[in-house]
């Protein structure tokens, strides 16, 4: 009897698609899966979770945990853990989520896996190695559970039709564990779609030459409609051309979008990685040789300052 456990990040707005992405997994490997969902609009949640694979959601919707950082989420968690005693634990590799396993592992000492790009069983994991370019099995060894941290998208959210019991989260916190608090949360507010959840990501390059071009990426994303949305690289990102959240790539985000439009990069196998589960992928480059070529679906191999300027007017045509 496996029993695998989601940690669920919730919303006031609803779950994380995340933890909705693990839950399907865990129903796979496990014979009992659980979800624990800490935060204002956990209860809510339960629903969602329920119909995604778990049977019983462990829920607090206290303030406490949007207020403060992982410590009182590991140690709530830490608690349920030793009472009931799952094998495996599913974790998003998000901001909040390694905060919380990372501190939990320092209280459980046992295994943590970061980076998992799949998770078969309760004793293996997969994960990629030398920028994406091979993956490799990982034995998960130690006393119980192992805590896996997993890539966004990895899997599919398909739901079940189950429901789950909600059980409430009694745990009293103590006041060291919240002393640091957060101050402020900042949204960058964008017009589209989230770059994880666009349909379409148009992703820019050091070969947009300036910062000022990538207006040309949002002229083309508004043309083609509301389920577009625009990444980067990250040599631009480093250069400050536009901020870390549209990084696409090993150390930014995993898109699996069903265009992926990729203009002005060169396919480093770093940035390949994030993007290549995208159902169709589109690249513009002026170099024929670009790695980014041998992974495209359709190749352009011109200006991007000229062929996107083109492809807008094409488009605003055929629409209008
Ligand atoms: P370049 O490699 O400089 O490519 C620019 C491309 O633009 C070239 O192919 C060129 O032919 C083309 N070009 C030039 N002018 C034009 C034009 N006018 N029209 C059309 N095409 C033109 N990178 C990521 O993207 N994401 C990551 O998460 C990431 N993580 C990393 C982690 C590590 C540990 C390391 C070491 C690197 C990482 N990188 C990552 C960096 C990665 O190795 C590459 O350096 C980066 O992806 C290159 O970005 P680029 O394609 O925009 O730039």
């Amino acid at each position: 009897m496996t029993t695998v456990w989601v940690y669920a990040e919730v919303r006031p707005e609803g779950p994380s698609p995340t933890a909705l992405e693990l839950l399907t997994k865990a129903r796979s490997i496990g014979d009992e899966v659980a979800a624990v969902a800490l935060g204002p609009g956990a209860t809510a949640a339960a629903p969602a979770l329920g119909d995604h694979g778990a049977a019983t959601v462990y829920a607090s919707d206290d303030q406490v945990y949007a207020d403060t950082l992982g410590q009182p989420a590991a140690h709530a968690l830490h608690g349920l853990i030793r009472e009931h005693a799952p094998d495996l634990v599913l974790f998003s590799t998000s901001y909040d989520a390694r905060d919380v396993a990372g501190r939990l592992q320092a209280k459980l000492g046992c295994t943590l896996m970061s980076n998992a790009s799949d998770v078969t069983s309760a004793e293996e994991a997969q994960t990629q190695i030398f920028g994406g370019s091979r993956v490799v099995d990982v034995a998960l060894e130690g006393p119980s559970p192992r805590l896996v941290l997993v890539r966004p998208k990895s899997f599919a959210a398909e739901p079940g039709g189950g429901t789950a019991e909600v059980v409430t989260v009694e745990a009293p916190i103590p006041d060291e564990l919240t002393a640091a608090r957060r101050v402020e949360r900042h949204e960058e507010t964008a017009a589209g779609p989230r770059l994880e959840d666009a349909k379409v990501v148009i992703a820019g390059g050091r070969g947009l030459q300036d910062p000022s071009n990538f207006k040309l990426l949002d002229d083309l994303a508004a043309a083609i409609g509301g389920n577009a949305a625009v990444g980067a690289s990250r040599a631009v990102v480093d250069a400050g051309w536009v901020p870390y959240s549209y990084q696409v790539g090993q150390t930014g985000k995993t898109v699996k979008p069903e265009v992926y439009i990729a203009v002005g990069i060169s396919g480093a196998t770093q940035h390949v990685v994030g993007m290549k589960g995208a159902k169709r992928i589109i690249a513009i480059n002026k170099d024929a040789d670009a790695p980014i070529f041998r992974l495209a679906d359709l190749g352009v191999v011109g200006d991007a300052l000229a062929v996107v300027p083109k492809l807008i007017e094409e488009i605003r045509a055929r629409r209008s």
